[in-house]
């Protein structure tokens, strides 16, 4: 574990204000109230879900706003604490989720929410993951022969684009597939204030990996197929890391290592709860 962990080129103060979004001011949010690892029934909640804030973790004095990053900086600084509480040990993986302004990638109205440990919607059924969850399939994924050190990297369900920017500063090269227009050009509207030079977001089923630009040291998947794809498998490097959730109601988290030309060790770590990996593109 040695060198900084990489900045944004631009600090937050310096963005905040200048997206398109709206502020959203304190205002009680509209839809998803957000329970943890409940992916799923977050995402098909998505409109209709009471309103009550019973999750007192966030003081309301601390909602997160665009224009006031000093706030966002000490919410998320609790966030990335309570991740490590989990189990989260590598400080890389944790200084990058604290350096990545998680509220930039939430609709307005859910923003104050946006540092509590839940996946909470991000629309078309699907959700921004729970932060545990995304520190944790990076954790291991990095850890790896390499010590940590991964050059090509493929995210397989861009969402909103989170998990992309916090792989970005961990990554040399970060390749994210989603198969929902809507999303991709979300998480690309997310991604733009940030400016982050590393990342390539791909429109198409990620089913079928990202052939063009294969192979890579590091895979995760955002979505929970039967199993994990054979094109998937194809694509990593000798020594590489899978890391991806696979089940249907009942899901586990596994870890798939690349051993060989023809051989791979799965090693499956533990439940998880992630919206449906699908073929094909809308
Ligand atoms: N990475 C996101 C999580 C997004 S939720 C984050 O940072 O929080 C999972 C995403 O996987 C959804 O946007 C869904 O549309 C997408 N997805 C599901 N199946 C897919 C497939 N075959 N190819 C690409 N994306 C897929």
């Amino acid at each position: 574990m040695t060198g900084k962990t990489k900045r944004f080129p631009l600090s937050l103060s310096s963005i905040a204000g200048k997206s398109s979004r709206t502020a959203h001011g304190d205002s009680v949010p509209s839809s998803g109230t957000a329970t943890p690892q409940t992916a799923t029934r977050n995402a098909a909640g998505n409109g209709t879900r009471s309103t009550t804030r019973s999750d007192a973790r966030i003081a309301p004095a601390a909602v997160p706003e665009r224009s006031t990053p000093m706030v966002s900086d000490a919410v998320r600084k609790a966030m990335v604490a309570r991740v490590a509480k989990q189990g989260v040990k590598d400080p890389k993986v944790l200084a990058a989720m604290e350096a990545v302004p998680r509220h930039f990638f939430m609709e307005p109205a859910l923003a104050s929410q946006a540092y509590i440990d839940a996946s909470l919607p991000i629309g078309y059924h699907q959700t921004i993951s729970q932060p545990y969850i995304v520190a944790r399939m990076i954790e291991v994924m990095r850890d790896n022969a390499n010590g940590g050190v991964l050059n090509r990297v493929l995210e397989i369900g861009t969402g909103c684009g989170y998990q992309a920017a916090v792989l970005s500063l961990l990554a040399k090269e970060v390749y994210s597939v989603e198969r929902i227009k809507p999303l991709h050009e979300l998480a690309k509207a997310n991604l733009r204030p940030l400016r982050i030079a590393n990342i390539r977001l791909h429109y198409g089923d990620g089913m079928l990996g990202f052939p063009q630009v294969a192979p890579f040291d590091g895979i995760i998947l955002a979505a929970a197929g039967l199993e994990v794809p054979q094109a998937l498998l194809e694509q990593m490097t000798m020594g590489g890391r899978l890391v991806a959730p696979v089940g249907s109601r009942n899901q586990v988290l596994q870890l798939i290592e690349r051993v060989g030309k023809y051989e791979w060790v799965t090693t499956t770590l533990e439940d998880c709860h992630f919206v449906p990996l699908r073929s094909g593109t809308v």
